[in-house]
Formats: structure tokens, C-alpha cells, sequence
């Protein structure tokens, strides 16, 4: 019994140095609440800086994944500038299908934008 008042009295105590602490920290210190924000805002802002050029950067590789794609035959990086969809590969001549990289037939290329399959009538849309 005695050892249980003994532990209640030493946390009411404890609460109570606590309580006194913290009215004393928030009358003394005013100034530091707002001089904590202004010195967080510069670190902010180079982080949203360095956030902003990640995501630049990963629209750079987007673009470039975007806008350059493999020879079906020969592996050579192949970049759309314009034009239809019917590429010719500038190292081994193979015709090929810029959408969906299907090599095409060399007699009649444009075909395969004519036949049933997801690339029909899209020779000449403008897919990147
Ligand atoms: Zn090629
Ligand atoms: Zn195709």
C-alpha cells in the first residue's frame, strides 16, 4: 500500500515538473517557433529544387526512351523526327513498323498498316 502512494505521489510529481517546463519554455522562448520555419524554408526550397531536376531529368530519359527505338534487325538506335510510322533503318534497310517494331515486308512495307492487327490504319499517326 505505502510503496504504491510512495510511485503515485513521485508521478504527480513528475507530471508536475513537466507541466512547469513546458510553460516556462513556451513564455521564454517565443522567437524560436518562427526562426525554426525561416531557417527550415531555404532547406525546403532546395529540396523542392532538387525534386524539380529528378523529375526533369527523368522526363529527359522518358523522352529519349520516347523518341528512340531499336532496329528489329540490326539493333541500331533509330530516332523519329517526322514522318509516317513505316521506318527504314539508316544501317541495314530493313523496313520495319515504328509502332509495334514488326519487320516488314521489303516488297510491300506499307501493308501491315492495311492488314488486321493493332498498327492498322496508324501509318500515319502521330505516335512518338
Ligand atoms: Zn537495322
Ligand atoms: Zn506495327
Amino acid at each position: 500500500m505505502a510503496s504504491t502512494l510512495i510511485s503515485v505521489s513521485l508521478l504527480i510529481l513528475r507530471f508536475a515538473g513537466c507541466w512547469i517546463q513546458a510553460v516556462s519554455r513556451s513564455d521564454g522562448e517565443p522567437a524560436s517557433g518562427p526562426d525554426y520555419n525561416v531557417a527550415q524554408d531555404p532547406l525546403q526550397m532546395e529540396k523542392d529544387l532538387r525534386e524539380k531536376q529528378l523529375f526533369q531529368e527523368s522526363l529527359n530519359e522518358v523522352w529519349l526512351k520516347d523518341n528512340s527505338k531499336r532496329c528489329p534487325s540490326c539493333g541500331t538506335h533509330i530516332q523519329k523526327i517526322m514522318g509516317c510510322n513505316k521506318m527504314t533503318c539508316f544501317s541495314c534497310q530493313t523496313h520495319f513498323c515504328w509502332i509495334c517494331l514488326k519487320v516488314l515486308n521489303r516488297t510491300d512495307p506499307y501493308s501491315h498498316f492495311r492488314e488486321s492487327n493493332p498498327c492498322n490504319g496508324q501509318l500515319n499517326a502521330d505516335i512518338q
